[in-house]
This record gives structure tokens, sequence and C-alpha cells, in this order.
């Protein structure tokens, strides 16, 4: 028996109230049509209650969502013959996630980034005068927000749905002061499953005080189905002319390099592995690709989406587009996996076993005033928004 079929379950569907079935009858129904279910995910220490969201968007795909780190910790979706299959690197349990060998690693599966996406060299910035200093939890810089990102809180949530889908909006305040930033940063980050396939994420925050933000998702994909292997026949597009090389401890230079002629040149769709190998500096600095793409936009507005990425899985068919409102795509290979952690489906992550898109401003930018400011001030509203959009191909274009 499943965790999800001992518990009696509430299952809200679109233009229900309230409704108890029975496991059978809940199966059948959300297989159908939009719905939410929640359970518990188990507790914290403290006795905290972490709540799992399960999203169904009644046309084949179910997305699990939990409160603890808003990390989705599976999402199935059809490959092309039908079969369904979990396309996220994660856990099916609390513990995995909160684990010594977790800690350890590190990887961030499928959670929500803050307050600032990716590395600040240092651990330091200036803002207004006044110097902050950070943790220092990757080698000598600070990556993902320090010791205790926003990855590692619990959020508060509620499931809704409306005219597109089912979803769950979560809620986090970050104290002022909270792993050294200024500012009592108040965040939204909704998840919406829609009907046409798409998962909307949709990021908020309002500050009382200047504070870098930049808030992003680490969902690793494999989109063969997670634990099925490398991911280095799935074949990319990313819609970028230029990426920002790093130094040796991955922190960018301030140069925007243009990608042509490089291994870093996705304007085409091209195996991720095609050109992993070869050698190259900033190959080597990352093990593989760990780098931010600059975002063509053309003429999309700000906080308008513009296309980022397409992924397709060759076998399976499945493939991912990425549309966001950010001017930058941190794309990373998994080079850092290394088999120490066994996911859901019993098998070891090993390196390359899955990939990360995410969707964010630069790294590092606090430190580099030609990068695009990633600097909320009070009054303003950050808002950022990325779409996820599922489908499948038979063909291997
Ligand atoms: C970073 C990698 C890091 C990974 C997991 C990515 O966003 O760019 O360097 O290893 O997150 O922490």
């Amino acid at each position: 028996m499943t965790r999800f079929q001992m518990i009696p379950r509430l299952v809200l569907g679109m233009g229900m109230t309230c409704l108890a079935l029975n496991a059978a009858q809940a199966d059948e129904m959300t297989t159908q049509t939009p719905s939410v279910e929640k359970h518990s995910f188990g507790q914290l220490p403290d006795g905290r209650e972490v709540e799992a969201y399960r999203l169904y968007n009644g046309h084949g795909i179910d997305m699990q969502v939990i409160t603890y780190g808003g990390i989705i910790t599976s999402l199935r979706t059809p490959d092309a013959q039908g079969n369904v299959d979990d396309i996220v690197l994660g856990f099916d349990a609390l513990e995995d996630y909160r684990s010594e060998a977790y800690r350890k690693s590190n990887p961030y599966f499928g959670a929500l980034i803050g307050r600032y996406g990716n590395r600040i060299a240092e651990g330091r910035f200036m803002l207004d005068g006044t110097a902050y200093e950070l943790a220092t939890n990757d080698g000598p810089n600070h990556l993902h927000g320090g010791d205790k990102g926003f990855d590692k809180r619990l959020w508060q949530a509620h499931s809704f749905e409306n005219d597109t889908g089912v979803g769950v909006e979560l809620r986090y305040i970050s104290e002022d002061g909270e792993e050294g930033y200024p500012g009592r940063l108040e965040t939204r980050v909704t998840y919406t499953l829609t009907t046409d396939d798409e998962v909307i994420i949709d990021y908020h925050a309002t500050t009382d005080k200047a504070t870098p933000v930049n808030l992003t998702q680490h969902s690793y994909f494999n989109l063969e189905g997670e634990g099925s292997g490398s991911i280095v026949d799935h074949r990319l597009m990313l819609n970028a002319d230029a990426f920002t090389p790093v130094d040796d401890t991955l922190i960018p230079t301030g140069e925007l390099r243009d990608v042509a002629g490089t291994p870093f040149d996705f304007r085409e769709a091209t195996p991720i592995g095609a050109r992993i190998g070869e050698e190259n500096t900033q190959l080597a600095y990352g093990k593989g690709y760990d780098h931010n793409f600059v975002l063509v936009r053309d003429d999309a507005e700000a906080g308008e989406l513009a296309t980022a990425a397409r992924v397709v899985a060759p076998e399976s068919g499945r493939v991912l587009e990425i549309a966001t409102t950010e001017p930058g795509i941190q794309f990373y290979s998994g080079n850092f996996l290394d088999g120490t952690l066994t996911g859901k489906g019993g098998e070891a992550y090993e390196k390359r076993s899955g990939f990360a898109l995410e969707t964010q401003h630069f790294p590092d930018s606090p430190n580099q005033a030609d990068f695009p400011s990633t600097i909320l001030k009070p009054g303003d509203t950050y808002e950022s928004r990325t779409v996820w959009r599922f489908s499948t191909q038979s063909d291997d274009s």
C-alpha cells in the first residue's frame, strides 16, 4: 500500500468544494479532473508539520510540492507513447532531504532558492555605503542564500484553483538580518499546474530595506525518467548568444562572452554531451556546464515572457520548453552529483543524471555594476515569472 492509499484524502477539484473520497474514487477522479490533494510529509525536529500538495492537471500530469523548501518532490508526465514517468530528481521522505549525506552534497533538489540564487563572491557586497557579510558555504563564496536558505525553510501554503488549472501558493517571511541580508523580505511563490501542461512559477517579494533578491527554482530534470541514467543525450537549445565566463571558483569575471565558435553555443539544438568533454578552460572550471547564459529577449519588454530553452529527450520524446521574464538562465549539467544519494526510484544519482535550468539574474550581480541590478528597494515589488511547458514529439528534431 502506498503512503497515499493509507490515508483518507481530501480532494479539491475544479469547481468543487471539499470531498472525502476513497482511494480508488480519488485516483479515478484525479486523472480526469484538475484537482489537489493534501497530506502530511512528516515533521521537522521542532514538531512543525511539513505538508505535501499533489496537483493533478486532469490531462496526465501531476506534481507534488512540499512546504519544506517549496520543493517539487515529483513531477510525472507522459512520454510520446503515453507512459508516465517521474522526471525530476528527489526523494519520497523528508528525512532524505535533511540527512547528513544530503547536506554534505547539497544539490538543492527541486527547491526554491533565495534570498540570492547562485554565488556572491566571498560572501560580501556593499549596498548604500554599508558592507554586508554573508556565509561562505561554497568554498570561498556564498551560494544559494547561505547556510539556511529558502530551500531549508518551512513555507506557509494554501492550494487554489483558477481558470488555468490548480496550484499552491507559498509564503515565507525572511526577517531583517537573516543569513546576513538586510531587510525583512516578504516572499510569495506560486506554482500553477495548468490544463495546458504547463507549470507556471510566479515569484513576488517586497522589502522594508534595500536588499539583493534573486529567486529561482532548482529542479533537476531527467526527461527520460529520474534514475534512468545520464542526461548527456538530451538535446538542448538555449536562446542565448552570450554567457558569463567564470573564474575557478565559479564567480563571473564580468565579461559577456559571445557563444559563437565555443562549446557554449546552444542556439541550435545540440546534445548536452556533444562538446562537454572538450578541452576548454570554462568547462574545466565548471567540471562541465555550470554557467549563466545571457538570454536573447528580442523585443520582449521587462516583465514579458521570452523563450529561454527547449530540451528534448531522444528516447521518450519528452519536450520541456522554458520561457521567463528573467535576463539569464543557469545551465548546470549535474556535474557534482556523485552517486552518494539514492533517489525515490532506488537508483543512485550519478554524475550528470539530471540537469538544472535555473532562470535568474546573473550570479554575483551585487558586485558587478554592469550586470542588471538585483537590488530590491522598499516600495518596489519583485516580480518574476517562469513557465515550463511539457509536450512530446516522435522525431528527434
Ligand atoms: C550551481 C552549481 C551547484 C548547484 C547545486 C547550481 O545552481 O551553479 O555550481 O553545484 O547549483 O548546488
